[in-house]
């Protein structure tokens, strides 16, 4: 997919984001990153078109490693039109690479989702590239489930999933609740694989936990959501996945950072008690994102999109930052965001820099699926994925491989 065209972005306040050059210069040639630094250091060739960012970010494109869908699309209408819109909406917020994913559904429901998530693989689509598929279920605990379907919830089968495993060439990475029986069994095939091993909605014990990184899980499915924290038996104190994945440096995570899922509080608990490099920022969004208020379905339970301003909240959240809840409003059922706005929250709403937030976004999750020799940095030779935005994180330009696939207005 590589461009022929040189493109040149100047006076770009640019996120590399191991660090901050003020008037910078980024070339693209031929779909990557060709040269990168402050403008005294970097030409800019007579050929190509210039663009002048005024002042604003430059940074590397996000990449999402957990969403389900977006405009009104989701990964398991397994069909090419519903991943090229998925691609269009989440380009919209800034993400250039996306991990598609699954929900619990009948094998056969997974299998087609995951073959038309292989054909467009790579491919040039509208919006942001999708590097693989996330298999999210059905080895999940029911105490655990969230708005994952309970009817087809089930116990990791080694004839099943090798079966999905052998015929797939892009799975990059399962969530299973590692307490099941054969869960173990999994987590050793998936590192065999060099397959993401995440744990996820799981009633997992703190000695589960240990066994499960013994076996092979390194990753944590959104922390909070859909596992267990400190529970009692006979007034003796059991730790759960919370602790462990608070406590267990050998893990690394993922926080829903929509502003509903999780409290200020509790995403700036994760980032003190896990560091900058072990958490990654995820959307989890549904077919809602980019959408308005409405109803729609998930994966066969009904859903329901409003415009919620908590009551007694840590926060008021900003209006426009929709939720996804079960109809019953028992549960939240993914999140109606894109990129943009979780880095958005990490910096409005925990206060981290700019530069530590858009890392989250990128080069961490880059290294979680494996692309970051190609991806997650601007850095000479990895892929021109860039994305331009202001103080508020609302993105301005998006870039795929040197291509512009959005564009909100004039820069200038
Ligand atoms: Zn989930
Ligand atoms: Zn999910």
């Amino acid at each position: 997919m590589p461009e022929e065209g040189i493109l040149a972005f100047k006076n770009a306040r640019i996120i590399t984001p191991m660090r901050v050059i003020d008037n910078g210069v980024l070339i693209v040639r031929q779909g990557k990153i060709f040269d990168v630094g402050s403008e005294d250091k970097v030409k800019i060739s007579q050929e190509g078109e210039v663009i002048d960012v005024a002042g604003r970010y430059l940074a590397p494109g996000f990449i999402d490693i957990h969403l389900h869908g977006g405009g009104g699309a989701d990964a398991m209408d397994a069909t090419e039109e519903a991943m090229e819109r998925i691609s269009a909406v989440h380009a919209k917020g800034g993400t250039t690479s996306l991990v598609l994913t699954t929900l619990t559904a009948p094998m056969k429901k997974i299998t087609e989702a995951v073959k038309v998530i292989e054909s467009v693989k790579g491919k040039r689509l509208s919006g942001a590239e999708v590097l693989g598929a996330h298999i999210e279920g059905p080895y999940f605990s029911m105490e655990q489930r969230g708005a994952q379907n309970p009817k087809f919830l089930k116990e990791p089968e080694p004839e099943e999933y090798m079966k999905l495993l052998n015929e797939s060439d892009c799975i990059l990475r399962v969530s299973a609740a590692p307490e099941l029986r054969g869960g173990l069994e999994l987590g050793r095939e998936l590192k065999r694989r060099k397959i993401l091993a995440s744990i996820g909605h799981t009633n997992a014990t703190y000695q589960d936990i240990l066994a499960a990184i013994e076996a092979g899980y390194t990753h944590v499915t959104h922390i909070y959501s859909g596992m267990s924290g400190v529970r009692r038996v006979n007034g003796y104190r059991i730790s759960g996945v919370i602790e462990s994945t608070l406590l267990l440096d050998e893990l690394t995570t993922e926080i829903i950072a929509d502003g509903h899922h999780l409290p200020p509080s509790l995403m700036r608990l994760v980032v003190k008690a896990k560091g900058l490099d072990k958490v990654s920022l995820v959307t989890d969004a549904t077919r809602a994102a980019g959408l308005g208020p409405g109803r729609y379905s998930v994966g066969g339970l009904e859903t329901i999109v409003e415009d919620e301003v908590t009551e007694g909240f840590e926060i008021s959240t900003e209006k426009g930052n929709y939720v996804v809840k079960l109809l019953t409003r028992e549960a939240f059922a993914g999140s109606a965001a894109l990129m943009n706005r979780c880095v958005r929250n990490m910096v409005r709403l925990v206060g981290l820099s700019i530069q530590d937030a858009v890392k989250m976004a990128s080069i961490n999750p880059a290294k979680l699926i494996g692309v970051d020799e190609k991806k997650g940095s601007l850095t000479k030779g990895k892929d021109a994925d860039l994305v331009v935005f202001d103080e508020q994180v609302n993105i301005m330009m998006t870039v795929v491989g040197g291509r512009v696939v959005y564009k909100r207005e004039k820069l200038g």
